[in-house]
């Protein structure tokens, strides 16, 4: 099979009629199966898709790709999990060479599925996202912060994208099989799929329309939770398999610091006293506090590091690499 689309959704049984008919009008040189996975919808989406399921054909037999389209498969949540556990199970099942994931609100534009394969088959990217060059969102509280959000993430990953955060984005089917995405982490697909070493990833500025049916799911706190999952991955990449070498060296420095300025204290007393000069107790001093404070302060992060280490060897994943070949 070519293509899998992964269809995350929440309550947006309305746009999904609308939504399958113009991925089928888009894609019909390809062979592809639809996944869509309601996360815990409360509004009928999940009779929507079995209708479309039953339509379209989801065993894999009743009907072949072509005229009517593609399969449909569904995967209900009993609750709502949010987006990256919908697409984390999309992932699981996707049966095809390149995986799509698209939003099911119909702001996505399935006609740039073609071109979007194309840069993956041709021009060999591992993963291409979207760019939603004009959004038809809300400046204030969406667009303007969205590019403050869209800076930091490029500073911090690396990876040159303007939008991160696209719903629309395609992968080469190793990518997803490669990468767990969890938590709120689908905003940061591009940055688990370069740390797992798929380095080629590109960009295609895509059409980006007005919400017709529904609401946002996501409000503004997206971009506090983004920036703390953000500074999480940074952390992980840089230091998750050896903590010791982030709070071990930080423990180190402030210990040292704390421990000259104990130094220089009791230096300083001593000889003024055996000078016969004035001096004050060690405890009036208020750079007595703050050397106290940088030592336990050091002595602490060491600490964290020596259980950090701990953590790190009893996880699972120690020894999990991505091997590309091997002969
Ligand atoms: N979504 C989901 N689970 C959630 C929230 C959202 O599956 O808990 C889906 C939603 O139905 C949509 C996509 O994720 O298909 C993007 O959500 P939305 O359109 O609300 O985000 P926005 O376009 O406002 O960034
Ligand atoms: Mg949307």
């Amino acid at each position: 099979m070519d293509l899998t689309l992964v269809i995350p959704l929440y309550n947006e049984a309305e746009s999904l009629p609308e939504l399958k008919a113009w991925i089928d009008a888009s894609l019909k040189d390809f062979t592809y199966e639809l996944i869509f996975v309601d996360d815990g919808s409360t509004d009928g989406s999940w009779d929507v898709i079995r209708e479309m399921a039953d339509q379209a054909g989801h065993d894999g037999k009743t009907v072949t790709p072509g005229p009517t389209g593609g399969l449909v498969h569904g995967i209900r949540f009993r609750r709502n999990y949010g987006k990256s556990a919908a697409l984390f199970e999309g992932f699981a099942a996707a049966k095809g060479d390149i995986v799509i994931t698209m939003d099911a609100d119909l702001q996505d534009s399935p006609e740039e599925i073609p071109e979007m394969v194309r840069m993956i088959r041709e021009d060999g990217y591992d993963l291409v996202s979207g760019w939603k060059k004009h959004r038809k969102d809300n400046a204030l509280t969406k667009n303007l912060p969205s590019k403050l959000y869209n800076w930091t993430a490029r500073k911090v990953t690396g990876i040159h994208l303007h939008d991160m955060n696209c719903g629309l984005k395609a992968y080469r089917a190793e990518v997803v099989k490669n990468i767990e995405v969890y938590g709120e982490m689908h905003r940061y697909i591009p940055y688990l799929a370069k740390n797992a070493g798929f380095s080629k990833i590109g960009e295609k500025p895509v059409h980006h329309q007005k919400r017709k049916f529904g609401v946002s799911k996501f409000g503004m706190d997206r971009f506090v939770h983004g920036f703390l999952d953000l500074m999480s991955l940074w952390f992980l990449s840089r230091f998750g398999g050896k903590p010791m070498h982030f709070f071990g060296s930080s423990g180190i420095l402030m210990f040292l610091v704390g421990f000259v300025m104990t130094i220089c204290i009791v230096a300083i007393k001593l000889i003024h006293q055996t000078h016969g000069l004035p001096y004050r107790a060690v405890t009036d001093q208020p750079i007595f506090y703050l050397a106290l404070l940088t030592v336990v302060l050091g002595v602490m992060l060491f600490l964290a590091g020596f259980l950090g280490e701990m953590i790190a060897r009893s996880s699972t994943e120690r020894n999990h690499y991505q091997i590309k070949e091997s002969i």
